[in-house]
C-alpha cells in the first residue's frame, strides 16, 4: 500500500504542484494578510493542501482550517445508513461557515474525487441528500454567489477521477496525465504562472469590455440542435477573469477559467436547445440533453442517459427550470484543444459556450452587489438553490448579439469570436 501510494503522488510533478498552491493563494485567492482560510479538499490532495497552507501562511494568513472528505466515508453513508440520514445534512458546520464568512474568511474549494462515485447508488438517496446538503448550504452560498468574499476553487488529480478520464492507463500514468492536463490548463506549466495569469485576466477584460459596451439586449444562438434567444437581463454586466469581491479583494474564483459570462433573463429565454458534452451532475452522466424554453422556463426536457435525474434536478425548486448563467468561450480555447472529456465543470464549462440552470451571480449586474435580491428579481434574475453550468457551444454554434431596436451584430461564428 505504501509503495503503491509513493507511485501516485512521484507522478505528480512537486514544482509544479508547489506552483498551483502559490497560484491559489497569489491569483485565485488574493489571500490577505491577516485574512482566514478555510478550505474543503478530498484526502488524497494532502500534499496539495499542505503546500497551500504553506504559501498562505507566508502571505499572512490568520488561520488556515481544512476540512477534508473520503470517498470510502462517502459510500459508508449510502451503503449503512438508515434511511432518515438522507433528510438530513450538519446544518451547524454550514452555519459556522456562513458566520466565517461574514466574518471576511475567504474560501477554497479543492476538487478532485470520483465525478462519478455516487452513479452505483440509489438515485433518490442521491437526490435526498443533495437537496437536504442545499438547503443547509443556502446562507452560506448566498456569500458566495453574492460574491462577498474573495473565493476560489481549483482541482487536484485523485487516483479514481484520473481513471475515469484516462481509462486505458495504469494508475499512476493516469494521475500523471491528469496532473499535467490540470497543470497547463491553470497555467503553472509556465515558469511566471502569476504574470501569465495577468495577461490571461487582461484579454477576458477586452471581451467584456466590448460586450459591456454594446448593452445587447439579447444573444441568439443557432447550431445544430439549437435555436435558442436568451434575454440579457436589465443592467446585467459581462464579467470574466478577475473580479472584485464586496469586501475589496480581486480575485479569480475559478481556476482555470475561459469564459466571459453574464446574468440571462429568467422570464426571456425562448427556443430549443441541445448540449454538446455530456455534463456530469453528482455521480450521474446526463447525456444529449435537449430542452425547450418558453417565456424563460423549461416545459420540455429530454436526455439520452440521465433523463430521471435530469428531471429531478428541474423539480428542485420554481427556479431550477430557469436560467442563471449564459457564458461563452471559443471552440478554440486550450481546454477545449485538448480534447479531453474531464467530467468536472470547473474544466468542461471551461472548452464550450454553456448556460446553467439555476441561481445566478449578483455581481453579474451593474453595481450588483449594491442591488437587494428584491432588485435582483425584478431585474430578470434568477434564484434557485442549484446553478449546473452544461454546455451548448462547439465549432458550428453561431451567436448574434440582438439590440433591442432589433439590430444584430455577429458575437460568434463556427464556435470562435466573429
Ligand atoms: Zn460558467
Ligand atoms: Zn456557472
Amino acid at each position: 500500500m505504501t509503495t503503491h501510494q509513493r507511485n501516485i503522488s512521484a507522478s505528480i510533478d512537486p514544482v509544479k504542484l508547489d506552483r498551483l498552491a502559490e497560484v491559489a493563494v497569489r491569483v485565485g485567492l488574493q489571500l490577505q494578510p491577516g485574512q482566514d482560510l478555510f478550505l474543503t479538499a478530498p484526502v488524497a490532495a494532502l500534499p496539495l493542501v499542505r503546500r497551500i497552507a504553506e504559501h498562505a501562511y507566508k502571505a499572512g494568513a490568520g488561520l488556515v482550517t481544512p476540512i477534508l472528505s473520503d470517498e470510502q466515508v462517502t459510500l459508508a453513508r449510502y451503503r449503512h445508513a438508515p434511511d432518515a440520514s438522507f433528510d438530513r445534512a450538519p446544518t451547524w458546520l454550514y452555519d459556522g461557515v456562513a458566520k466565517a464568512f461574514s466574518a471576511n474568511t475567504a474560501r477554497l474549494a479543492i476538487v478532485g474525487d470520483n465525478p462519478m462515485l455516487l452513479s452505483g447508488e440509489d438515485p433518490a438517496k442521491v437526490a435526498r441528500a443533495n437537496k437536504a446538503n442545499s438547503i443547509a448550504y443556502q446562507p452560506a452560498l448566498e456569500k458566495i454567489a453574492g460574491f462577498d468574499i474573495n473565493w476560489n476553487i481549483i482541482a487536484f488529480p485523485g487516483a479514481s477521477w484520473a481513471k475515469l478520464v484516462f481509462p486505458g492507463d495504469e494508475e499512476d500514468v493516469a494521475v500523471a496525465k491528469l496532473a499535467d492536463a490540470i497543470f497547463a490548463a491553470s497555467r503553472v506549466d509556465l515558469d511566471d504562472p502569476v504574470a501569465a495569469w495577468a495577461a490571461h485576466n487582461a484579454a477576458l477584460r477586452s471581451r467584456t469590455e466590448w460586450l459591456n459596451g454594446q448593452r445587447f439586449h439579447a444573444l441568439h444562438f443557432t447550431g445544430p440542435g439549437t435555436d435558442l434567444v436568451v434575454g440579457l437581463a436589465d443592467g446585467h454586466e459581462w464579467q470574466g477573469g478577475a473580479s472584485t469581491a464586496k469586501n475589496g479583494v480581486t480575485c479569480n474564483a475559478n481556476i482555470p477559467t475561459e469564459e466571459v459570462f453574464t446574468t440571462p433573463h429568467a422570464r426571456r429565454v425562448d427556443g430549443h436547445v441541445s448540449s454538446t458534452k455530456p455534463l456530469s451532475y453528482q455521480g450521474t452522466l446526463i447525456d444529449n440533453i435537449a430542452v425547450r424554453f418558453e417565456e424563460g422556463r423549461i416545459v420540455e426536457a429530454k436526455a439520452s442517459k440521465g433523463e430521471a435525474v435530469l428531471n429531478k434536478v428541474l423539480d428542485t425548486d420554481e427556479g431550477s427550470r430557469r436560467l442563471g448563467e449564459v457564458a461563452l468561450v471559443p471552440h478554440s480555447s486550450p481546454i477545449s484543444k485538448s480534447g479531453l472529456l474531464f467530467f468536472n465543470t470547473l474544466f468542461d464549462e471551461n472548452a464550450a459556450c454553456h448556460i446553467a440552470l439555476g441561481q445566478c451571480y449578483s455581481k453579474c449586474f451593474v453595481d450588483g452587489t449594491s442591488l437587494t435580491p428584491e432588485q435582483i428579481a425584478a431585474q430578470g434574475g434568477n434564484k434557485s438553490l442549484i446553478h449546473i453550468d452544461w454546455m451548448i457551444g462547439s465549432g458550428e454554434i453561431d451567436i448574434d448579439g440582438v439590440h433591442a431596436d432589433g439590430r444584430r451584430v455577429p458575437v460568434f461564428r463556427k464556435g470562435e469570436w466573429a
